[in-house]
């Protein structure tokens, strides 16, 4: 039986473990993980458990309903970009920050800040977040 890419990434993220994948040809880790190498485009690929230690580059929030129902009672959020220590951006939810424009604000001010992942459980499925401060 083939091996499903994306079942494998949320069985791990269920367990607390951020999958992705390693090219075997540039080294380059595609996360989350596809099929083909985001660096190369070899599917010559082995699975690696990222640290998930990054730092937090960017913080919003909006103002726009969540994109997916399933979201709404965790709104209104904070919205961000994080850079994983393996090197690969992620776009999440970020928890543990006040959204205020006056926090945005001093949050951009200080620059990047570290962040650990906070798997979240929304109805059901594991979302990856990622917990600042
Ligand atoms: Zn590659």
């Amino acid at each position: 039986m083939a091996d499903s890419t994306v079942k494998k990434y949320y069985d791990g993220l269920a367990q607390g473990k951020l999958l992705g994948k390693k090219c075997n040809k540039c080294g380059g880790v595609t996360f989350p993980p596809t099929t083909a190498c985001n660096e190369c485009g070899s599917y010559e690929q082995d699975w690696t458990e990222l640290s998930g230690r990054g730092r937090l580059l960017f913080l919003s929030h909006g103002i726009a309903p969540p994109p997916n129902p399933r979201f709404n009672d965790l709104a209104p959020y904070g919205y961000g970009h994080v850079k994983l220590e393996e090197g690969v951006y992620v776009q999440a939810i970020i928890t543990g920050v006040d959204i205020s424009p006056d926090a945005l604000r001093k949050h951009f001010e200080a620059g990047p800040s570290p962040v650990i992942p906070d798997i979240l459980d929304v109805e059901g499925l594991p979302v990856l977040a990622f917990k600042a401060g």
